[in-house]
């Protein structure tokens, strides 16, 4: 089991926000679960997560494999592209903050995946 969560880069982004239009994965990172810490990017409730959040769901080896709302940053996903067991056809991922307006560095954000 540890062996497995090693996988995780800790980077938060799954406990965002997000929606899926065409082949984009959007990710709000003004937009979060209510138990992540923005500040340690990390999860406040983590011994009990799947307890105390419904919304909360474990990652396995199937939404590594699957799962299109996960972002090709994810390591469970980049770990299932080097065993060539990753299915999802998300192509791009984008960062977006809903909270300010639009910045010439919206552009930045904007990345590109194969
Ligand atoms: S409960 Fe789940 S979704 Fe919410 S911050 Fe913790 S790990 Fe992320
Ligand atoms: S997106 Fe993946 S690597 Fe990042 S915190 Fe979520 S499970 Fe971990």
């Amino acid at each position: 089991m540890k062996k497995w969560e090693s996988h995780c880069k800790k980077c938060g982004l799954c406990c965002h926000e997000k929606v899926i239009v065409n082949n984009t994965l959007i990710i709000d990172l003004d937009c979060y679960c209510e138990h992540y810490d923005i500040k340690t990017k990390t999860c406040k409730i983590y011994a009990t997560r799947f307890i105390d959040s419904v919304r909360c769901k474990k990652v396995t080896l199937s939404k590594a494999m699957f799962a299109p709302y996960l972002p090709p940053t994810c390591g469970y996903v980049e770990w299932a592209k080097l065993k060539h067991i990753r299915f999802s056809s998300i192509r791009m991922l984008r960062l977006i903050h809903s909270k300010q307006p639009p910045s010439d560095d919206d552009e930045n954000s904007i990345y590109q995946y194969f």
